[in-house]
């Protein structure tokens, strides 16, 4: 493929809900290297669907990261948050499509209806980032009772019926993937999203979820790069489904290595990863950033053996 590299567009993607790692900040110096080199642009987006926990702060932190670290975007950023129109659309034409389900269950529904299927025997199925499928289906409700609740006002998330929209978009689906590194020419991977069961394309508090919001993002910003981490590689499978079945066109793929923690744990808000705000205000330089990255990508590296 012959790649013109005036239209080379990438992003980076973060969740104003904390502050930026080091992890991040591998992810933002991969984009924009890329984007440099190929002459084009790199884009900034705020995942912020999730409105209770995302704040203006952690927006403002970000921006002060980057520019720190020299990264300045082609554009002012997109904000997922003042874009649930673009979603609400895409949600329509899955419904028209009779792909999306109303689905009432609370988390702890769910957790107790997996532990039954598992007190019956065996280990109930896992999607690949190790979450159990919904263990309930379409059919475990009827139409006429699902509509009642709605209109009763009843809390709801809507569900992508897996095995319609599969049949739908016809099989083998893939993705192009980029090995090594984002500008290496793309390969085909295969991509089987039925191993991620009924996913949730809109919460029940905002008509979106990140499935469904990253596809739209991507093609309204006409991204024509997707660079990120490792962690995100099979959720591709499902991103390349709603693309099909949304008719939108297929970036090129580049998941990129993660950055771990000495304990070859994958650094997160979570387990205490230290903010390059904090390693900022302690003095450190962007180039004692960067020889941090270096260090916590070895870790990812296998073990000799000996
Ligand atoms: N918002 C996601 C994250 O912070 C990134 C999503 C993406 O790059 O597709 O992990």
């Amino acid at each position: 493929m012959t790649l013109n590299s005036s239209s080379f567009t990438c992003r980076f993607a973060p969740s104003p809900n904390g502050p930026l790692h080091l992890g991040h900040a591998y992810s933002a110096l991969v984009n924009h290297a890329a984007a440099e080199m190929a002459s084009g642009r790199f884009l900034l987006r705020m995942e912020d669907i999730d409105t209770t926990r995302c704040r203006p702060e952690f927006e403002t932190g970000i921006a002060q990261d980057l520019a720190w670290l020299g990264i300045l975007p082609s554009e002012p950023p997109r904000r997922q948050s003042q874009h649930f129109d673009d979603y609400e659309a895409a949600l329509q034409r899955l419904d028209a499509l009779g792909l999306l389900y109303a689905s009432f269950e609370s988390r702890a529904e769910i957790a107790r209806a997996v532990l039954a299927q598992e007190a019956g025997g065996g280990a109930w199925p896992r999607d690949p980032d190790g979450a159990p499928l919904y263990p309930f289906s379409r059919e475990s409700v009827p139409d006429g009772v699902r509509h009642r609740r709605k209109l009763a006002g009843e809390p709801y998330v809507l569900r992508l019926d897996m095995e319609r929209a599969c049949d739908l978009a016809g099989q083998p689906l893939s993705w192009q993937e980029a090995p090594g590194t984002a500008l290496a020419t793309p390969q085909r991977v295969p991509a089987d999203p039925a191993r991620w069961g009924d996913v949730v394309l809109a919460r029940k508090d905002v008509p979106a979820s990140y499935h469904l919001a990253v596809v739209v993002d991507d093609q309204l910003q006409a991204i024509t790069h997707v660079i990120r981490g490792r962690d995100l590689f099979a959720a591709t499978e499902i991103h390349r489904l709603l693309q099909t079945l949304l008719g939108l066109p297929e970036p090129i793929y580049h998941h990129h290595a993660l950055v771990l923690d000495a304990d070859r744990r994958k650094l997160s808000k979570s387990t205490g990863a230290a903010s390059l705000a904090a390693l900022r205000a302690a003095g450190a330089s962007p180039d004692e950033v960067k020889a941090l990255i270096d260090r916590g990508l070895e870790q990812a590296q296998p073990t000799p053996s000996t």
